[in-house]
């Protein structure tokens, strides 16, 4: 491992764990934070070394689990295009909005980066059998990197997930389980098998380097930004590690002396069919309740639970940030208006976040003027069945019938 990794921290009790063995929450059932001697790396590593580094997330390797020597396979995750959407710019009136296109990520998006590196991190730990909950996106990712390393992964998704999924994790060699039930439901059949299995488990935040993956994305926005944080980012939020680990990388940064004390305003955007943090958010509470019923055709969005619930809200209210929902049919109606207007098709998940910026710039919450950046984390190629929803050739195809 990095030899500047020195410790897991519990995110509720402080208290360390070992990262050069495999570990799972803490005792106190929260997740762990990988935490790196800062001090000691901001002596050699300088953001002038960039300028030469390969272009994928492995570029900020200093900051991230694996060690020199550890075995690396990565598919090219991260460092993925801030696209300056000219078009949308001026439709909207907003000079300074841009889109992170996560779709370009191996698989079609950003949970490419988190399971490289907790895959490639418990690999090198000695974990050679996996098994992961997931609403689609992350099995398909896990899928991936199991089959770069050649070993066993064992993926458990809702029996509704969109076919794509199902499909690439088996041509992966994957073994598929479709599951009556919602994420959570599969999260308990993992937690049923893994330990007769032998599976190591890299659920959403259940173990301490998915997050360390996600984090690069903050790590890429500082840099594509020339180290000047924007005003707001909206992110669609489901068991949210791309927050938790955005702020984390930026925490990182300012440590290191390469970014101020400047942060953006965070916005989690969900479903209003699944909107646990939303809710939370709007009672001002520091927890969320599991929610009831959940639905909503942006898959990844369908989490009605996370363990990372307080660390979320807690970034909300310290960015002085804002949790909003947005409908099913306005998620739609931002998926094709941002593919339309960009050239960009982005899963159901990131027209949520043009959908949520409408939203708050009509309510005045966004000024025109701030630098704004919408994250697409995955690619609408895998949600055909949802999309043709409003598409008028296949719509017009069954008329005809
Ligand atoms: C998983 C997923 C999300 C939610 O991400 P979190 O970081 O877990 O909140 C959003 N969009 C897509 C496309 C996803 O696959």
């Amino acid at each position: 491992m990095n030899p500047h990794l020195t410790h897991l921290e519990c995110s509720k009790t402080g208290k360390h764990y070992d990262p050069d063995r495999l570990q799972g929450l803490s005792e106190a059932g929260a997740p762990l934070m990988a935490q790196y001697d800062l001090k000691a790396i901001s002596n050699f590593f300088h953001k002038e070394k960039l300028k030469s580094r390969r272009r994928d997330m492995w570029r900020y390797r200093e900051l991230l689990p694996l060690g020199e020597n550890d075995q690396l396979i990565s598919l090219g995750e991260g460092f993925t295009p801030l696209n300056p959407v000219e078009r949308l710019r001026n439709k909207l009136d907003t000079p300074h909005l841009f889109v992170k296109d996560e779709s370009r990520n191996p698989t079609g998006s950003f949970k490419a980066r988190g399971l490289s590196s907790s895959v490639n991190g418990a690999y090198n730990l000695g974990a050679r059998k996996f098994a992961i909950p997931s609403a689609g996106n992350a099995a398909g990712a896990l899928a991936a990197y199991a089959a770069a390393l050649g070993v066993e992964a064992h993926v458990f998704m809702p029996k509704d997930t969109p076919a794509a999924f199902q499909v690439e994790c088996e041509a992966f060699g994957a073994e598929v389980e479709l599951v009556d039930g919602l994420i959570t439901t599969c999260g308990q059949k993992v937690a049923e098998k893994k330990e007769l299995h032998g599976w190591y488990d890299v659920s959403t935040l259940k173990e301490p380097f998915r997050i360390e993956g996600k984090k690069t994305m903050g790590f890429e926005i500082a840099e594509q930004f020339s180290w000047e944080l924007p005003d707001v980012i909206i992110y669609p939020t489901g068991g949210g590690t791309g927050l938790i680990g955005m702020w984390k990388a930026f925490n990182e940064l300012e440590q290191l002396g390469w970014i101020g004390s400047k942060r953006p305003r965070m916005v989690a955007v969900q479903a209003s069919g699944c909107a646990p943090i939303v809710d939370a958010f709007r009672n001002r509470e520091k927890k969320a309740h599991s929610w009831e019923d959940a639905h909503t055709l942006a898959s990844g969005l369908r989490v009605p639970q996370s363990v990372g619930d307080f660390l979320m809200l807690d970034i909300l209210y310290k960015s002085k940030g804002i949790a909003i929902d947005v409908t099913d049919d306005e998620i739609i109606d931002a998926t094709y208006e941002l593919a339309s207007q960009t050239g960009i098709l982005p899963a159901p998940e990131g027209g949520a976040t043009l959908a949520a910026f409408e939203h708050l710039l009509k309510q005045g919450w966004i000024d025109p003027s701030e630098k704004v950046v919408l994250f697409n984390t995955g690619s609408g190629y895998k949600y055909i069945e949802a999309l043709r929803m409003k598409s008028k050739v296949s719509a017009s195809s069954i008329a005809s019938k």
